[in-house]
């Protein structure tokens, strides 16, 4: 297997977390949360659990479901606290070492931390800790908070956080046990979700949970308490649910891109929930790019709820005119061209009856490397359709993503290189429309017209990068042409 360079210039994780605290069977509790954020990451899963006396740790390549599925490794995961990590596919290869949650013995006690995010000042961090004599145990960024942790010389594990807290630069939302608290944490700009939820046994003795989605509250039975707020810190302990604010109030920026395409449409995000947002991007499409057509057909699953408000927008009948088989992963789990093109097929196919002779307007969320599309529209003329026309319920994705959503480096986006009547050639449609990012943000109901006060990253859409990246002003040529690149 090959394997993924410390300073790659990709971003490398884009994750679940789940976290819980007194609860009886919390590993097991924890795997129902890890397999309902499975969407979040499905190439390695880890549990760390601590039973009040020792720390105890699983983790493996592969879905929650293969792995925790043994009764057997869920026994031996002891202890009413537990944190658990799913991993995303990315082009890179995984080797065990890179599973989170990482673990560490301080010299005050136990501390595992799960990361879903992206640190920007990693490679500098790294650097500067390996100088300082630390040994690294994998390649992932994330491990450089445990480093900052153990060198800090602050003596509670709160104030170690902060202080590692303080150095670090990027997006995160991080859950951690220690032998004392479950700790949840959310980056100043709160680019990633995290969320706090509530467990209420049978004696009314209250269990805390901590996870990146609400749908992974709804599994475990949990209340969902409140998101937390960006620059956060809750701390989880004996005495109940303690808020730490260290840092100096931004305005967030949480990622927009969550809403599009990455959260999972039953949860509910920053108030909103996700299915609502997406048939309501799906409606400004249609408003914005109307075309005359006899059916709106979905790219499944993640174009569905958008053109479902498509349709309803437009009162063109939905159909279900692709199928997708749900045994395969993302095609983006795949790491080569060719066997991307190749997962596109296995992935979906044509509901011929549905598109014969029809003038055809399908609906995905995004256009990244173009592959899908380029698939789906050949699929679709092959099964007998008279026009097709695709219309994408976000803006072009002009931009690579530094803060943990896996995109490809710029060359590779479609969009950076391609005018829209360029991309619809090239993906074989007779028309090509994006939602606009005003159209975007009607939807939402939030803007970031008002630069005083943004609500959103839409790095991926603008190129305005809401947090520095030290990396990338790194004097290595390639960091450099990386940067001139984003420009
Ligand atoms: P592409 O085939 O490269 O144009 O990728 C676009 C398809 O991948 C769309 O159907 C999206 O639903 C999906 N997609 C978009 N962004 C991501 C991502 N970061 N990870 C996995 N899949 C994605």
């Amino acid at each position: 297997m090959q394997e993924r360079a410390f300073d790659d210039d990709k971003p490398h994780e884009e994750c679940g977390v789940f976290g819980v605290w007194n609860c009886a069977d919390a590993a097991a509790v924890t795997a129902l949360g890890l397999h309902a954020l499975q969407h979040r990451g499905q190439e390695a899963t880890g549990i760390v659990s601590y039973d009040g006396a020792r720390f105890h740790s699983h983790k493996a390549l592969g879905l929650v479901g293969e792995t925790f599925s043994d009764a057997r490794i869920i026994g031996q995961l002891k202890g009413s606290r537990a944190i658990g990590h799913n991993r995303y596919a990315t082009t890179g290869d995984t080797v065990l070492r890179n599973v989170q949650p990482l673990y560490a013995d301080f010299e005050f006690g136990g501390f595992a931390v799960a990361h879903n995010g992206n640190l920007t000042n990693a490679t500098s961090l790294h650097r500067a800790l390996v100088r300082r004599g630390c040994l690294f145990q994998s390649t992932m960024d994330s491990e450089v908070f445990i480093h900052l942790i153990a060198i800090s010389l602050y003596s509670t594990v709160v104030d170690r956080l902060i202080d590692a807290l303080k150095q670090v630069i990027g997006a995160y939302s991080l859950i951690a046990l220690s032998d004392e608290a479950l700790l949840g944490v959310r980056d100043p700009l709160g680019v990633r979700p995290l969320i706090l939820g509530r467990l209420t046994h049978a004696d009314g003795s209250p269990g805390w949970v901590l996870a990146s989605e609400t749908c992974a509250l709804d599994i475990v039975g949990a209340e969902f308490v409140r998101d937390v707020d960006p620059g956060e810190i809750v701390v989880i302990d004996n005495r109940g649910v303690h808020s730490i604010k260290p840092f100096t109030k931004e305005p967030s920026r949480f990622c927009v891109f969550e809403y599009i395409y990455f959260a999972r449409p039953d949860s509910v995000v920053e108030g909103m929930p996700v299915y609502e947002a997406r048939k309501r991007i799906g409606a400004e499409l249609a408003r914005e790019s109307h075309i005359d057509a006899d059916v709106i057909v979905p790219v499944p699953d993640s174009g569905v709820p958008a053109a479902m408000g498509y349709a309803t927008e437009s009162g063109i009948p939905f159909e279900l005119g692709i199928i997708r088989n749900h045994y395969v992963g993302r095609t983006f789990i795949e790491p080569t061209d060719s066997i991307r093109h190749l997962g596109v097929k296995l992935k979906h196919s044509a509901n011929k009856p549905m598109l014969a002779g029809k003038r055809v307007i399908l609906v995905d969320d995004s256009i990244v490397r173009g592959t899908t599309s380029r698939k789906i529209v050949e699929m679709v003329r092959a099964a007998g359709a008279a026009e097709v026309h695709m219309r994408i319920s976000s803006p072009p994705t002009t931009h690579s993503c530094f803060y943990g959503i896996d995109t490809p480096e710029r060359g590779k986006l479609l969009a950076a290189r391609h005018s829209v009547d360029e991309m619809a050639r090239l993906i074989g449609a007779d028309s090509l429309a994006f939602v606009s990012l005003d159209g975007l943000y009607r939807a939402l109901g939030k803007s970031n017209r008002d630069a005083a006060k943004p609500h959103y990253c839409d790095a991926c859409f603008t190129g305005e990068y809401p947090i520095a990246l030290p990396d990338m002003m790194d004097n290595s040529d390639r960091q450099l042409s990386l940067l001139t690149e984003m420009r």
